[in-house]
């Protein structure tokens, strides 16, 4: 059976990828340092999966860990998730996010070699093509930083992109992530105020935070507020085992847009969850936040010919799986 490791494997998107793994017939291993994440996600996968957990506490930036999972496990690919993701910390801490970022993707890939495991997916982000007029964005777009995260982003696939072609790559450059898993069991789980839209509504929806402040209404958008290509995080997890099958089995590398092409106001979203929790969601307009860009949707043309990748899910499915989710939490709570 194919191995896979996934670092950063019990975080938001990690933990869906590898359950939509383990269904489509993959081991999975996961190493996390749980700097963002809870300690009871494994216990919950494996409630959900119904199988055995393998998952070591352990931390990319340290050699040892990864190289006693690469000699405890035959791994066949890496999908390396582990990283730093807050754009506004980033710019507090640039040397937090470069020496984890940067330093733990190198780190990855010295223990790879060391191991003869040559097959990797790189989470990589819609934030390498900065502020463009050019909507919906096609791969080939030049890539720009606005923020120390996307700095190390760009870095990441430029390191990615030096490597000889013993090395097979897949780096996934992912839109807005939303939602949760059907069970309810897992999903973004966050106790800080968020800065992502997102998990900002589902606090107010579960009456955690009072109301929405809509950044802007005054973008040349449709509603005048700002536009994003929000993709079923579910949709995504499909998406990372297209990615590493493709690897696995053509060992050609790639790299693709993971988003649904269409664009949701923020009005759009605050609509579509108010009817997925069936109240009227609180917000205010407030003046625009620094560095946020009117729309940003991606091309989604190459993921589907290179992978076969299209995405299946709404965004009212993306509101009732969150509404779902939190809601469960906040019962469990209580
Ligand atoms: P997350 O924070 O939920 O998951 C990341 C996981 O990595 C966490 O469990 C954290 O504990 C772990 N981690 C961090 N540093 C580590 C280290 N040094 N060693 C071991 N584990 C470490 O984030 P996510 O939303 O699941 O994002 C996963 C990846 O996708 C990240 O690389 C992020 O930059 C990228 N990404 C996320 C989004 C998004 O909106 N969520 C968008 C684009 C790209
Ligand atoms: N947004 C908002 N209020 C919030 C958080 C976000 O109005 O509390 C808006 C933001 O201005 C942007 C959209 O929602 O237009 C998506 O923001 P998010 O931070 O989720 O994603 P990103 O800006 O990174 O694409």
């Amino acid at each position: 059976m194919t191995k896979i490791l996934l670092t950063g494997g019990a975080g938001y998107i990690g933990s869906h990828t590898y359950l939509a793994l383990i269904q489509s017939g993959f081991e999975v291993v996961i190493l996390d340092n749980f700097s963002n994440s809870k300690s009871d996600v494994p216990r919950r996968l494996q409630d959900i999966s119904g199988k055995m957990v393998y998952c070591f506490n352990g931390d990319v930036l340290d050699r040892t860990d990864l190289d006693n999972v690469f000699a405890a496990h035959k791994i066949d690919g890496v999908v390396h998730f582990a990283a730093k993701k807050a754009v506004s910390e980033s710019v507090v801490k640039p040397l937090d996010y470069m020496h984890n970022n940067i330093g733990g993707l190198l780190n990855l890939l010295a223990a790879m070699d060391a191991a003869d495991v040559r097959n990797i997916v790189f989470s990589s982000s819609a934030t390498v093509y900065g502020d463009t007029d050019v909507q919906p964005i096609p791969e080939d777009h030049p890539r720009t930083y606005t923020s120390p995260y996307a700095f190390t982003k760009i870095a990441g696939e430029q390191i990615l992109e030096q490597l000889p072609n013993t090395w097979v790559v897949g780096i996934l450059r992912y839109f807005n992530p939303a939602g949760a898993h059907k069970s309810a069991m897992i999903g973004e789980d966050s106790e800080d105020i968020p800065n992502n839209l997102l998990p900002y509504i589902a606090k107010v929806a579960v009456g955690e935070l009072a109301e929405l402040v809509v950044f802007g209404d005054d973008y040349d958008t449709p509603d005048g507020t700002g536009v994003r290509d929000y993709i079923h995080v579910e949709d995504l997890a499909d998406g990372h085992v297209l990615s590493l099958k493709s690897l696995l089995e053509t060992g050609e590398s790639h790299t693709v847009n993971l988003g649904t092409g269409e664009g949701s106001s923020v009005l759009d979203v605050v609509a579509a969850y108010s009817e997925a929790c069936g109240k009227d969601l609180a917000h205010t307009i407030a003046p625009r936040r620094d560095g946020d860009v009117a729309v940003l949707t991606g091309l989604p043309e190459q993921a589907k010919a290179r992978l076969g990748f299209e995405a299946k899910r709404s965004l009212g499915d993306m509101c009732k799986s969150s509404w779902a989710w939190v809601s469960g939490q906040r019962r469990n709570k209580r």
